[in-house]
């Protein structure tokens, strides 16, 4: 699973949780950020395999501390506590509500994954593992994602009051998104290593979160109230 995760994104923001969309951009994609880092690490391992599911070419055969059930419920937490400390530090909008609107949207991310992946998701540890396999096949899988990713969008263009301008940015951004997809799953090309793999992961999601947060910027007047 790929731009489907911020299906999630887009549909958890609303105009009561003021969660800013790039926030969720990270929550979504929260347990491959972890992932990624340990893969650099070296703690966890991944083999980039051409063709090795119809879908995707990684073959992430051991990262129980990024994506085991077990962890990415602890990661939800984590991460919902983190939001629930800098937004009290900062004093600004939150409400306990938001807060477990991030855990929720961290774990959306093992949920979706157990979708389209391959049985590489233990329960615990490195034991148990569970994965509907929809990589196996290339256009469902793409279809799904496309498909949660417009859902998601449909959501958040009814659920805030936004200026025109910026409902025409956030429709091209998802534009854009799909025909990152479209490269990802239809594109042929070379692996790379486990570790360059990795770091377009960073590259990628993190450059996702900019263009989330200047998205929300576009057509704003000055707010009264600054939210977190
Ligand atoms: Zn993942």
């Amino acid at each position: 699973m790929f731009i489907g995760h911020y299906s999630v994104a887009f549909a958890c923001r609303t105009e009561r949780n003021k969660i800013p969309l790039w926030v969720l951009f990270i929550a979504v994609q929260f347990l491959d950020y972890i992932w990624a880092t340990l893969v650099l690490l070296g703690i966890e391992k991944l083999r980039v395999i051409k063709g090795f599911t119809a879908g995707s070419m990684l073959d992430s055969y051991f990262h129980p501390y990024s994506h085991s059930l077990i962890t990415a419920i602890l990661w939800s937490i984590v991460a919902a506590l983190i939001y629930e400390a800098v937004c009290g530090r900062h004093g600004r909008h939150y409400t306990r509500f938001a807060s477990l609107m991030i855990g929720l949207a961290v774990f959306s991310h093992w949920v979706l994954d157990l979708i389209a992946h391959p049985r590489d998701l233990a329960i615990y540890d490195n034991t148990w593992k569970v994965g509907f396999g929809l990589w196996n096949y290339r256009g469902p899988e793409f279809a799904l994602e496309v498909t949660l990713l417009a859902g998601g969008i449909a959501l958040y263009l009814a659920r805030n009051a936004i200026p025109a301008i910026r409902k025409g940015a956030v429709i091209a951004f998802g534009i854009a998104l799909v025909i990152v997809q479209i490269g990802d799953t239809y594109v042929p090309r070379t692996p790379l290593t486990d570790k360059a793999t990795v770091t377009g992961v960073w590259i990628f999601y993190t450059l996702f979160v900019l263009v989330a947060f200047a998205v929300e910027k576009i057509g704003s007047r000055r707010r009264i109230n600054a939210s977190c």
